[in-house]
C-alpha cells in the first residue's frame, strides 16, 4: 500500500506550558505518535518552555514519563530515545524577560515556526508581545491557542484584539479538539461527497437533531476554573456549537479554511435566542461515596451548572421548524459524545399500524468507539408476515477498509500537523468564536437575572428529570446515554 502520510516541512515547535497537564497528557504523546508514524521531519525541534528550572535532559525525563503514562503505544526504548532527542527546553517566564534570548537562539528562521500557548489565557497577551518584541516569531509564524477562548463576548473580543496586535488571523490557530476527530471529518465527507443525504438534510425530512456530550467524571482538580465557567461556557459555547455547525452548515464551495468557516459562522449567526423554558440546568448530587458538585468545588451555595440541556433553532430556510437539542454534563451514566440526526417517519404506513412507526437515524459517535451508523428499517427475516425491525448499518466500514483504519491519527495529532502544514480548516476563526459568545451571553444573563438554581441530579444518572421533560413535551425522547 502506498504511504498515506503527508510529509510536513521541517519545523520548530515551542510548547509554552511544556511542563503542564495538557502538554504531558496530550501534546507530547501526540507528537510521539506522529514520530512513530513517520511524519516527523528528522530535524524537527520540539521545545518545551515554562518557569520550572529544567535542562534538556530534565525535560526529556519529564516527556518520557508522560509518554509512558499517557502515550498508549509502546514502541521500544530505541524509538522513544530517538524521539526524545528532538526535545529541548528553555526556562522562561511569560511575564518576565529572562529566557527569551535563549529561546531566540534556538529558533531557526528558515523553518516553519509554531508556538503552542498551552498556558492559561491570562498569559496569551504576554507571550504574543514577547514573541514579537524579541523578534522570535517570523512573519509566517503560527500560534496555537487553547480553550477557554474568553469567558464572554467582551473578554473574547479583548483576547482577539490582543493577539491581533502581533499576529494576523491567518497565523492564529484556535483549537477545538472535537474538530480533529476522524468521525467529524467523515461527517463532512458523508454530507458533501454523496448525493444520498443532502436532499434529505433539511426540515422537510429531519425531525430533530440531538447532540450529547456526556462525561462520567466530575470536575476533578478543575473545580476552581469550572465553577466560574459551568457547562454552558465550558462545553456548549465551543464543542457542542462546533458540532452543531457541521451538521447545520450549507455545503461550502470548496473544502478550504475560509469557505468552511464562513458557512459555520452563518449557522451561529442564524441561531435564535433560547427561550428560558427550553433550558434545563443541573448539578450532580452526592451518591454514596461520590461527592456532590458543591463538595467538589468546595462551595455549598454554588449555582453553577454541571449539566445543561437546551432546545434551540437555526433560523434559516433549511432548518426552520427542526429543533436542535443539546445536552452535556458531568457525572452522567456513561462517557458518550454523539450526534444523532433523526429523520421523520415515512409519510404513509403501507404495512399497517401493527408494523409500528419507524424512523431512520444517522448517529455519529465521537467517543468511545468513533463511528457512524445509519438505522434502517427492514423486514424481519423469516416467516410470520411483514414484521419490521430497525437495524444499524455500520458506516465505519472497518471491514471494507481493513488495516487502513488502524493508523487513524487522534485529534491532537491531526491538528498539530495541520498547524505545521498551515491548514486552518479545522480551527476556529476569531469571528466564529465571538459569534458563539454573542449567542451564549444572553442565555447566561437570562438565568442569572432570573436567579435560576440548577436542579440536582443523581451522579451516574442521565441528568435531571426536567431534561427528560424538555423532550417529552415535544413528543420525543433523548437517546439513551450508554
Ligand atoms: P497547567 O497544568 O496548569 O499547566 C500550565 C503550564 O503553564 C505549566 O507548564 C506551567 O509551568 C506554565 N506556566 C504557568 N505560568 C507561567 C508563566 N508565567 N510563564 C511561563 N510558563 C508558565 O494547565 P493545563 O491543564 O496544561 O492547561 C493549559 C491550557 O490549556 C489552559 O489554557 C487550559 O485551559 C487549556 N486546556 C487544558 C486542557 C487539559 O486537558 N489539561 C484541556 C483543554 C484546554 P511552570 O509552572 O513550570 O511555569
Amino acid at each position: 500500500m502506498v504511504s498515506r502520510i503527508i510529509p510536513v516541512a521541517s519545523f520548530d515547535l515551542v510548547i509554552f506550558g511544556g511542563t503542564g497537564d495538557l502538554a504531558r497528557r496530550k501534546i507530547l504523546p501526540a507528537l510521539y505518535r506522529r514520530f512513530l508514524a513517520g511524519q516527523m521531519p528528522a530535524d524537527a525541534q520540539l521545545i518545551g518552555a515554562a518557569r520550572s528550572p529544567l535542562d534538556d535532559a530534565g525535560y526529556r525525563t519529564l516527556a518520557r514519563e508522560a509518554i509512558v503514562e499517557f502515550g498508549g503505544e509502546q514502541a521500544g526504548e530505541r524509538r522513544l530515545d530517538a524521539f526524545l532527542g528532538l526535545l529541548r527546553y528553555v526556562t522562561l517566564d511569560a511575564r518576565g524577560d529572562s529566557g527569551w534570548d535563549a529561546l531566540k537562539r534556538l529558533i531557526r528562521p528558515d523553518r516553519v515556526q509554531a508556538f503552542y500557548f498551552s498556558v492559561g489565557p491570562g498569559l496569551f497577551g504576554a507571550l504574543a508581545e514577547r514573541l514579537h518584541g524579541y523578534g522570535i516569531a517570523g512573519p509566517r509564524a503560527r500560534i496555537v491557542v487553547e480553550k477557554p477562548f474568553g469567558h464572554d463576548l467582551a473578554s473574547a473580543r479583548a483576547l482577539n484584539a490582543t493577539l491581533a496586535e502581533h499576529f494576523r488571523e491567518a497565523q492564529i490557530y484556535r483549537i477545538d479538539h472535537y474538530l480533529g476527530k476522524e468521525t467529524v471529518q467523515n461527517l463532512m465527507a458523508v454530507r458533501f461527497a454523496n448525493i444520498l443525504f443532502e436532499p434529505l438534510w433539511n426540515s422537510q425530512f429531519v425531525d430533530h437533531i440531538q447532540i450529547t456530550v456526556a462525561e462520567t467524571v466530575g470536575v476533578g482538580g478543575r473545580g476552581a476554573y469550572y465553577d466560574r465557567a459551568g457547562a454552558m461556557r465550558d462545553m456548549v459555547q465551543n464543542h457542542l456549537m462546533q458540532l452543531l455547525c457541521l451538521i447545520a452548515m450549507e455545503p461550502p464551495s470548496r473544502f478550504e479554511p475560509d469557505a468552511v468557516r464562513d458557512e459555520k459562522l452563518k449557522v451561529i449567526r442564524a441561531l435564535e435566542e433560547v427561550a428560558p423554558h427550553h433550558i434545563v440546568r443541573g448539578q450532580y448530587a452526592r451518591r454514596g461515596d461520590v461527592p456532590s458538585y458543591r463538595e467538589d468545588v468546595d462551595d455549598a451555595r454554588s449555582t453553577t451548572e454541571s449539566f445543561i440541556a437546551l432546545k434551540c433553532h437555526v433560523s434559516n430556510w433549511r432548518w426552520a421548524g427542526t429543533p436542535f437539542y443539546l445536552r452535556t454534563g458531568k457525572r452522567l451514566r456513561a462517557r458518550v459524545s454523539e450526534i444523532a440526526v433523526i429523520f421523520k417517519d415515512a409519510p404513509h404506513l403501507i404495512f399497517g399500524q401493527e408494523a409500528g412507526r419507524h424512523c431512520n437515524t444517522l448517529s455519529i459517535r465521537l467517543q468511545p468507539d468513533e463511528g457512524m451508523t445509519l438505522q434502517v428499517t427492514i423486514k424481519e427475516p423469516g416467516p410470520g408476515g411483514m414484521r419490521l425491525i430497525d437495524v444499524p448499518l455500520d458506516m465505519t466500514f472497518a471491514e471494507a477498509l481493513g488495516d487502513q483504519v488502524e493508523d487513524v491519527p487522534e485529534a491532537y495529532e491531526r491538528l498539530i500537523m495541520d498547524v505545521m502544514r498551515g491548514d486552518q480548516t479545522l480551527f476556529m476563526r476569531g469571528d466564529e468564536v465571538e459569534a458563539a459568545w454573542a449567542w451564549t451571553d444572553p442565555v447566561i444573563a437570562g438565568w442569572e437575572g432570573r436567579g435560576d438554581v440548577p436542579k440536582p441530579y443523581e451522579a451516574g444518572s442521565s441528568g435531571p428529570e426536567d431534561a427528560l421533560m424538555l423532550m417529552h413535551r415535544d413528543g420525543r425522547r433523548w437517546r439513551e446515554i450508554r
